[in-house]
């Protein structure tokens, strides 16, 4: 089984795909770490985020099972990795990693921006998982704080806009929810009915394909 998660910045989808592939015994795959990767390196260079050549030749030289996440999870680089991403080439040179991680059995969760429309066009359960930018402005903040690092909120909620913005807009794979992907929208559910919420999702799929 193929499961896609898609959703904004902060949304969650990252908690949610490492739970719904630990419930389901699936591997997981969270893609906007091998975004961050790539534009982590190209920084360590000291190249521009949106130089394609820097960024193609760091996605050649990754090695996906170094990623450290605390490295790459920090503000500077998400922002950085939003940039990368809009290269045409580097959403190329990544497009066969993702699709082998997915085709490996038993299969796998896969979260990102373009996993539904892009990269696993025909997974079996696609979920496009959403939130008020107010309620993604607020995890984060938790979730920096938790980290020991105080970030005011207004200025974490005005970058969740700029990057909703340059996600949705951009001409390369753009942050959408695919026609048959499941909306839950998690404004109002903490982690654990979030999960719940895609369980039922996953079982509704899966019911309604074994009675046709
Ligand atoms: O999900 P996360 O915030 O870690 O992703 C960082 C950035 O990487 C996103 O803002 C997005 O621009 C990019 N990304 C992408 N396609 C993916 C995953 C992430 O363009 N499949």
């Amino acid at each position: 089984m193929i499961i896609a998660i898609d959703g904004p910045a902060a949304s969650g989808k990252g908690t949610l795909g490492k739970r719904l592939a630990a419930h389901y015994g699936l591997r997981h795959l969270d893609t906007g770490l091998i975004y961050r990767a790539v534009a982590k390196a190209v920084l360590d260079r000291g190249a521009r985020p949106d130089d394609p050549v820097a960024a193609v030749s760091a996605a050649r030289a990754l090695d996906p099972s170094s990623f450290d996440e605390a490295t790459l999870k920090t503000h500077a680089v998400g922002e950085a990795a939003s940039i990368v991403s809009a290269i045409p080439e580097l959403r190329a040179v990544l497009v066969d990693f993702q699709r082998d991680f997915a085709a490996q059995p038993p299969g796998a969760v896969l979260d990102g921006r373009d996993i539904g429309t892009v990269i696993c066009p025909d997974a079996d359960v696609k979920i496009y998982v959403t939130a008020a930018p107010e309620a993604r402005a607020r995890r984060r903040v938790a979730e920096y704080k938790a980290q020991g690092r105080d970030i005011d909120e207004a200025t974490v909620l005005a970058d969740i806009h700029k990057r909703d913005k340059r996600d949705s807009n951009r001409a390369a794979a753009p942050l959408r929810q695919a026609a048959d992907a499941h909306l839950l929208d998690t404004t109002h559910l903490g982690i654990d009915a979030t999960i719940r919420a895609a369980i039922d999702i996953v079982e509704a799929v899966r019911a309604g394909r074994g009675r046709g």
